[in-house]
């Protein structure tokens, strides 16, 4: 672990699906309540993937956000969930694709990451390995899920790629990022539908220089590259953060897809970007405090 520079970054988004006219004043005040406590969490020491693994959980145990407790089932009738978590300080990284009613995806991705020798496990396998490594399930599918904020029947019903996901991305004091991402993915999914957020290097990732959750209608993410095409375009191609996000999300659009991401980057700048209606979101430093809007402009 590097030493402690005291500096530190934090970032975490309720998804990118939010929908003009809507009121998303209990979301945005559960995204400060948890940036306050991310950034006591960093400024006590945790490490970027503890912070943003903690973050995680506690979005998709809240019942406000398209993840976790806010999740609809897919064409089975079965609630299928898709997590990933990165450690850019080792380059580690788990997700789970498809996994059924967990409480908490994104600790599942962290077992993957932290205890199984594969980064992804999709499917019955990736329920067996929970229930084998003891992670929480939902005691009662039936009554457990709930329709976040700004989520209606009949998004539920229609399917039209109506959509949401929470993510965290942190540069912690010793000077490492992590990012971490969880989804119920699209409303109206068929069974077995898997989107960008549990495939590393789109819809997460972290190396030693830049940590990025991206949230929008995965298809286009995953033909455009996603979080991987920013980090590459921003280390390579000499692009300023804005820059390389505004490319991707550019590229999505220009396929018919929308969303938006967030990111931070080891000199601790943060950035997040969107080009649908809204994406909830909420960041704070070392340097800056706490903010959080759904609907603020950013380009
Ligand atoms: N990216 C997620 C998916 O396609 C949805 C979202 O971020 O809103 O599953």
């Amino acid at each position: 672990m590097a030493d402690k520079h005291n500096k530190f970054s934090l970032a975490i988004h309720g998804g990118a699906g939010a929908k003009l006219g809507e009121d998303y004043s209990i979301v945005e005040q559960h995204l400060k309540q948890l940036t306050e406590d991310g950034k006591a969490l960093l400024k006590a020491g945790s490490t970027a993937v503890d912070a943003v693994e903690h973050l995680v959980r506690q979005l998709e145990v809240s019942g406000l956000y398209v993840a976790g407790k806010g999740s609809a089932a897919a064409s089975n009738g079965c609630v299928e969930l898709d997590a990933s978590i990165m450690d850019g300080a080792t380059r580690n990284a788990g997700s789970v694709a498809a996994v059924r009613d967990l409480v908490y995806p994104i600790s599942a991705a962290r077992a993957v990451m932290d205890k199984s020798p594969s980064v992804m496990l999709a499917g019955e396998g990736a329920n067996a390995f929970a229930n084998d490594h003891g992670l929480d399930l939902v005691a009662n599918p039936d009554s457990y899920y709930v329709m976040p904020p700004g989520v209606s029947e009949d998004d539920v019903a229609v399917k039209e790629m109506q959509h949401g996901t929470v993510g965290a991305v942190a540069l912690d004091v010793h000077g490492n990022l992590a990012a971490a991402t969880s989804t119920g993915g699209v409303f109206g999914k068929p069974a077995g539908r898997v989107g960008d957020t549990p495939i590393i290097g789109v819809g997460t990732w972290a190396d030693e220089e830049i940590a990025i959750s991206c949230t929008g209608t995965g298809e286009y993410f995953i033909r455009t590259g996603g979080a991987l095409t920013v980090a590459n375009r921003f280390k390579l191609a000499g692009d300023t953060l804005e820059q390389a996000m505004w490319s991707m999300l550019d590229d999505v659009k220009s396929l018919g897809g929308d969303g938006g991401l967030i990111a931070v980057t080891k000199s601790g700048e943060i950035a997040m970007t969107y080009n649908s209606d809204g994406m909830k979101r909420a960041s704070v430093s070392s340097e800056q405090p706490v903010s959080v809007t759904t609907f603020a402009p950013c380009r």
